[in-house]
């Protein structure tokens, strides 16, 4: 592998890191905790600076999905222990980032994995999932939609477009009325748009525009860093999206430079609180440029 794009990584591995960190306690790591959201789901936070993890109790065994970062696996096992004693039969993992499949080395190999097929492509370049690693990739993937299981154990997985990255999965748990948003939906930040992985701003919030309005009896959402929240949130977070892109378009009509744009921008009084989570990528003023990279293609 070049030198360049590892190098490129591991910084994108580091930045993510932070990036959840900021999102959650800035100063400590939180302690893993199990939390009940439903009747055989549960949530399970903390534990590094890492996404949050769902865990579905199905007839056949337990499904986890996102596995946090690297050495945390024994941990969530030990959780998933205190509410119910069948094995982890299935992992999804919502995207490729590592605080989401760090972990998967972690349970048996002989357990199915299951991620969108970008999201294994992206995987197979992470040095998470090389030699003997690669036993940990996804075994089974999907383009638009994939149904597994029926009845009260069915679990939809979506495909919308690109966001977060080229590979984010909305996963559906439908007979318990919730989704698991992943990184698309991290929490009511700016969007971190990892466009080494195939992310998009301009598509952004067309994709979380159509999980909104696809993705029907759903009451509750994990998001993938912040507390649960409700389809309202969705919807204004894919609403804030596309403002942002029709603001990003006015600024470029406007033939204002990034710079400019940065120093203009503000998350207006529909969206108190918006804040970039921090100074990644650019912050604010990375986003900006992803999008005039984007729009003036
Ligand atoms: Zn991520």
């Amino acid at each position: 592998m070049k030198r360049v794009i590892v190098l490129g990584m591991l910084l994108a591995v580091a930045t993510l890191s932070m990036w959840a960190a900021s999102l959650q306690n800035p100063t400590e790591t939180p302690p893993l905790e199990v939390q009940k959201v439903k009747d055989r789901l549960y949530m399970i936070t903390g534990g590094c600076q890492c996404g949050n993890t769902a865990v579905f109790v199905t007839d056949n065994g337990v499904v986890v999905v996102d596995t946090k970062n690297p050495n945390t696996g024994k941990g969530i096992l030990e959780k998933i222990k205190t509410v119910t004693e069948k094995p982890v039969t299935m992992i999804i993992n919502t995207h490729t980032h590592q605080d989401h499949t760090g972990s998967n080395e972690d349970f048996s190999p002989t357990v199915d994995i299951v991620a969108h097929e970008n999201t294994k492509m992206n995987m197979t370049k992470m040095t998470n999932f090389q030699g003997d690693k690669v036993k940990f990739l996804p075994k089974k993937t999907y383009k638009d939609k994939l149904v597994l299981g029926k009845g009260k154990d069915e679990i939809d997985l979506f495909y919308f477009g690109r966001a977060h990255t080229n590979g984010d999965s909305f996963v559906v748990f439908p007979a318990v009325g919730v989704m698991h948003s992943g990184d698309a939906f991290a929490g009511k930040t700016t969007p971190l748009i990892d466009t080494n992985n195939g992310g998009s701003a301009v598509e952004y919030g067309k994709t979380l525009a159509k999980a909104a309005s696809t993705i029907k009896n759903v009451d509750t959402i994990i998001t993938g860093h912040s507390p649960l929240m409700k389809p309202a949130d969705l919807k204004e977070y894919a609403d804030f999206n596309n403002d942002f892109i029709t603001w990003v378009q006015g600024e470029i009509k406007a033939g204002k430079t990034v710079d400019q744009a940065a120093a203009e921008w503000k998350p207006g009084p529909k969206y108190p609180g918006y804040g970039p989570p921090a100074d990644f990528f650019g912050g604010i003023k990375g986003n900006i440029q992803t999008a005039y990279n984007e729009l003036k293609k």
